[in-house]
């Protein structure tokens, strides 16, 4: 049985009265509309850990356009049969008013790495990702925590929060799980239509061709994208673009 927990506090008591400690504690946050890229995240903490947490927040504070917060899938009923099927043991579900007490006043703020690719795209982004996983890392207390390779620039900010931080969890990089066709899994490829979804395989399949960076953001242009960036960094090609409404990210090793 998959147990929720929904405060901070009922969270710390239960770890008291259990004596979880965070040497045996494996987390994976996520904002639910689970997929098989998160399974693997969750197979792979359940086998590393005596204990595993994952977290369902959809952090507003992180989607710089309204619209998108609003839209954003939400399967919950779905989402707890997967965990109890890979029987995770809790599943932290908290509100906004339990993860921000203090509104948002306090920020966590990165002032180099979060303003390039997806930061340039995307104000305040990086902020959000970065204060709420600071709140979920400091309330959960894992040992280790799993982030997906699919959000590169996010798992690379996050590994350098714990060091700026010295906070206690290793990070740990999953790859990057995809459809049978090449496209990344992703919650928001449910809100593509099967137009858009024809059109999104394009993205993974220029993105590894052995072109410019310029170049694919041409052809990318040419089959009726929108791209925000194609750009290499740390020996990777990433990129962001909209396939209609939907704005898909990826990224492939060089
Ligand atoms: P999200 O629910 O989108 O915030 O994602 C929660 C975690 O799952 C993040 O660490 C993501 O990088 C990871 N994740 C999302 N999609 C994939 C995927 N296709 N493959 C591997 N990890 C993923």
């Amino acid at each position: 049985m998959t147990q929720i927990i929904k405060t901070v506090k009922e969270w710390r008591e239960l770890c008291d009265s259990e004596n979880i400690s965070s040497k045996e504690l494996g987390f994976i946050p996520t904002m639910g509309a689970l997929h098989k890229g998160h399974a693997s995240l969750i197979k792979k903490c359940v086998s590393e850990n005596r204990r595993t947490v994952v977290s369902i927040f959809v952090n507003p504070t992180q989607f710089n356009d309204p619209n998108d917060l609003k839209k954003y899938p939400k399967t919950f009923e779905q989402d707890f049969k997967m965990l109890e099927e890979l029987k995770v043991d809790y599943l932290f579900f908290p509100n906004y008013e339990e993860l921000y007490p203090d509104n948002f006043t306090y920020k966590v703020h990165e002032n180099s790495l979060s303003k390039i690719l997806c930061g340039a795209y995307r104000s305040g982004h990086f902020d959000g990702v970065l204060t709420v996983v600071m709140k979920l890392l400091n309330s959960i207390k894992p040992g280790r925590a799993y982030f997906g390779e699919k959000d590169y620039q996010q798992y690379k900010l996050i590994k350098g929060i714990v060091e700026a931080f010295f906070l206690q969890t290793e990070i740990i990089a999953c790859p990057t799980v995809r459809d049978e066709d090449g496209l990344a899994l992703s919650s928001r490829n449910l809100l593509l239509s099967p137009e858009e979804r024809k059109l999104a395989l394009n993205f993974p399949g220029l993105l590894k061709a052995n072109k410019t960076c310029d170049e694919i953001k041409f052809e990318l242009e040419k089959v009726g994208f929108k791209v925000d960036y194609i750009e290499e960094y740390d020996g990777r090609r990433l990129g962001a673009v909209y396939a209609g409404k939907v704005r898909l990210i990826d990224n492939v090793k060089l």
